[in-house]
């Protein structure tokens, strides 16, 4: 699948013909924002393709949400499918309407939606045992954990679209049992590789999702950065889960990249030992290798500090889905489900900085001779992710953070 579109035919591009994520756009402070879909190193501009009337053969809804100025309208109504095959047909190599493209360069990327709910999960058993066994070393996994994803509700309002700069944040720690705790910045600042789900059409309050059923719900998938202060986190997290330690910040990507894109690359999941409950079963994994790169003020290019998959997650993208509507809480376009960090069985696959240097026993290196325990001012965060199959590569672009003081 050839795109006369050059740059999206280079076998190293995220976005292919074969990808078409969805995002949101504007060309100027002034512009109001649209919906555009990334291909190559541009963005193709759909507000104007409706205006040509490039988008005619769809049906009436999802042509109106394609000129809606996010992407909760697509979600919700988007006949996904069909408008994948149209915009295969505009920019492929024999499209015969050519149409309008910026520059991605050129553009201002948004975030892709109004995130009405965010809620971050703990899928990767490994990860989850990283960080147990450093707390409680003979039982690092609680007993909880293999019956059900474990989660908590997070805050929508700091999501931030990529490029934002995440100022680093104060709260209260305390160190020493003995003494008062101290309010101030945090000196244990991390990020955590994740990847999100936006939910695509809801539920109804009351009517739970059926496993079988839970991704026809899923949209599509982005970057999650879940910045974690640490030190806030230890003091603060019991009884009741994260709070001020996550909500000051988190990171998604631009580019939503769709279920039916993704396709080519579903596998099967690990196998869960005891066999999950039957409201839960389900064996659908995605193979997608995620990485986090970093680069220090004094760096003059990142270096990828890790590497590891979304295969390997405990939990499925379906089983976080119905899992969360089971009790019949509802689902709304746009929400944006996180997987939690993703580590894998490698000392190499560990998403987070808290497992990376063991709570900062075994500090980073970096070139230069500069050495990491946790993130310092000035360090950039880039989290990537792609999927590929003979030949075929789909990426997810980047998400990136600067730690500001
Ligand atoms: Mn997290």
């Amino acid at each position: 699948m050839k795109s006369f579109v050059e740059s999206a035919n280079s076998a190293d591009t995220d976005f292919p013909l074969a990808n078409l994520p969805f995002g949101v756009f504007r060309r100027g402070e002034a512009d109001a924002p649209r919906v555009g879909v990334a291909i190559g190193d541009r963005v193709l501009d759909l507000e104007a393709c409706r205006e040509a009337g490039q988008l005619a053969a769809l049906d009436e809804q999802t042509e109106a949400a394609c000129g809606a100025p996010d992407l909760n309208e697509l979600m919700e109504v988007g006949d996904m499918p069909a408008l994948r095959r149209v915009l295969q047909d505009l920019l492929g190599e024999h499209s015969t309407s050519k149409p309008e493209l910026h520059e991605m360069r050129n553009v201002e990327l948004l975030l892709p939606a109004r995130i009405g709910d965010y809620t971050d999960f703990y899928a990767s058993i490994h990860h989850a045992t990283n960080v147990g066994s450093m707390f409680r070393p003979d039982n690092p996994l609680l007993p909880n954990y293999k019956w059900m994803p474990i989660g908590y509700h997070g805050r929508a309002s700091s999501i931030v679209v990529s490029g934002t700069p995440v100022k680093r944040p104060s709260g209260q720690t305390r160190d020493d049992a003995n003494q008062r705790p101290v309010f101030g910045p945090t000196t244990r600042l991390d990020y955590e590789l994740e990847l999100g789900v936006f939910i695509g059409r809801g539920n109804r309050l009351g009517e739970p999702i059926p496993v079988g059923k839970a991704l026809e719900h899923a949209f599509g998938f982005c970057l999650v950065n879940d910045w974690s202060a640490r030190d806030i986190q230890t003091w603060e997290y019991q009884p009741l889960g994260p709070f001020l330690a996550k909500s000051f910040a988190t990171s998604v990507s631009p580019w939503v990249v769709t279920r039916e894109a993704l396709e080519p690359f579903r596998t099967k999941s690990v196998e869960r030992d005891p066999a999950e409950l039957p409201h839960l079963q389900d064996d659908v994994a995605y193979d997608i290798t995620v990485e986090v790169w970093l680069q220090s003020a004094a760096m003059n290019e990142p270096i990828r500090v890790s590497r590891g998959n979304f295969r390997d997650m405990y939990w499925t993208v379906a089983q976080l889905i119905a899992h969360h509507a089971s009790n019949g809480c509802n689902l709304r376009p746009g929400d944006l489900l996180a997987s939690g960090t993703i580590s894998g069985p490698g000392k190499d696959a560990r998403g987070c900085l808290l497992e990376l240097t063991w709570r900062g026993t075994e500090p980073l290196e970096l070139p230069g001779g500069e050495t990491r325990k946790f993130l310092e001012d000035g360090d950039e965060v880039i989290l990537r992710a792609y999927c590929e199959r003979e030949g075929l590569r789909v990426g997810f672009g980047e998400c990136r953070g600067r730690v500001a003081g």
